[in-house]
């Protein structure tokens, strides 16, 4: 089946008690364990009972959205998070103290941030490379690394990174190779066939995918990762609400239909922007140059629905989210409404100002998420915006 399908019938899409084809939200904390110590000999617990015995540790509306992911992602087990970020320090929590971590340099800022501050504190030594490819790779493989993080296409500048050399090149050194696949998603993106032994998430964005809900999820390949992932989610505890797995549950069932309007909509204003004469330059996987563009071509079926650009100077970049109507100035991305980030202002605000600047986060870049609002409107929303831009 393909995975549009999947994202509507993936197991858990009628409760087998009573039909129902909203998945039960099963707001409880622990579950009747009576019938084990009846030892009168009296009647089996009902047939299908499922074993279920303290939510931290499992629960059924979680397992339908865990099943899903594990499905959409081509994996052997998930898990779901409170949060992304819970996501991934969980998933980084396999590793001891003395292992050692590659990662890029411009991975998302919370998770550069708990690999530099709490997993530093811990002794989990990182490696942060300004460019990902088998060389570095190489260069960087201590007798001690254990894992390779990756994230592609970047935040913000929207770099790609290839998946299948850079696994192939982690996987001759044994590491396991861990992919934040937030900006594609499985519809775009399937890091597990590409190579990658965990895939994470931020649900939070677009499988979520209403601006409605922190969530995180990780998807291993193997059961042993697997096992492992679960010891510390089950350990450390920062498992999702029940209410929060059918948010999500519901958000997937129409993630086909939403990227596929919302990466059509970037398209579009990426193409619009690239013409307009405020605009210093388009960051944006179908626009990239040849090399980067073929490389994201070959692993993923569309550039996305996230794109940033550069005005020609700070004023325009300032004037234009002050004026945009429809775009809304905030952090995150992948909900159905339009968001316009400032990335100096916002995920990467603590990062110093000469250090961004290398990195090429100038005052003049803004990250744009598609949303589900009519192309054109937003067009000429943002014509405006930056048309007031050239006269201010
Ligand atoms: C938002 C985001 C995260 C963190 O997720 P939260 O749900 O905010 O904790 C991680 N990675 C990427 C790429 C993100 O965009």
């Amino acid at each position: 089946m393909k995975l549009g399908t999947l994202l509507i019938h993936n197991g858990h899409d009628t409760d087998p008690a009573t039909g129902a084809l909203g998945t039960p939200v099963y707001q409880t904390s622990t579950f009747d364990r009576g019938p084990e110590f009846d030892l009168s000999g009296g009647p089996p617990p009902a047939a299908g009972r499922l074993d279920y015995e303290y939510s931290r540790s499992g629960n059924p509306t979680r397992k339908a959205l865990e099943d899903a992911a594990a499905l959409l992602e081509g994996g052997s087990s998930a898990y779901a998070f409170s949060s992304g970020i819970a996501a991934i320090a969980s998933t980084l929590g396999i590793f001891a103290a003395g292992d050692h971590i590659i990662s890029a340099e411009d991975i998302y800022g919370g998770s550069y941030r708990v690999l530099n501050t709490y997993f530093k504190r811990w002794g989990l030594e990182h490696t942060a490379l300004s460019v990902v490819n088998p060389d570095t790779i190489r260069a960087a493989i201590r007798p001690a690394t254990k894992a390779l993080f990756m994230e592609t296409p970047s935040n913000p500048l929207l770099k790609i990174t290839d998946l299948r050399a850079s696994c192939a090149a982690a996987q001759e050194a044994g590491l396991i190779t861990i992919v934040d696949n937030t900006f594609m998603t499985p519809f775009l993106q399937r890091p597990l066939e590409l190579g990658a032994d965990i895939v994470v998430h931020s649900a939070t964005k677009f499988l979520g995918g209403h601006s409605d809900v922190i969530a995180g999820i990780a998807v291993t390949k193997t059961p042993e990762l697997g096992k492992r992932v679960y010891a510390v989610l089950n350990g450390f505890g920062a498992v999702l609400g029940p209410w929060d797995c059918f948010l999500v549950l519901r958000g997937i069932k129409t993630l086909q239909v939403r990227i596929e309007a919302q990466q059509k909509t970037a398209s579009l204003i990426a193409d619009f922007l690239s013409r307009h004469p405020n605009v210093e330059a388009v960051y944006y996987p179908g626009m990239a140059e040849r090399a980067q563009r073929e490389i994201h071509e070959a692993q993923a079926a569309g550039p996305g629905a996230v794109l940033s650009f550069k005005t020609k100077t700070v004023d325009q970049a300032l004037s234009f989210l002050g004026k945009t109507r429809l775009a809304v100035p905030a952090v995150s991305l992948g909900g159905v409404e339009t968001i316009a980030s400032y990335p100096v202002k916002m995920s990467h605000a603590s990062i110093p100002p000469v250090e961004r600047e290398r990195l090429g986060i100038s005052k003049s870049l803004i990250r744009i998420s598609a949303g589900l609002e009519d192309a054109g409107d937003l067009i000429a929303d943002f014509d405006s915006a930056l048309n007031c831009a050239a006269t201010t």
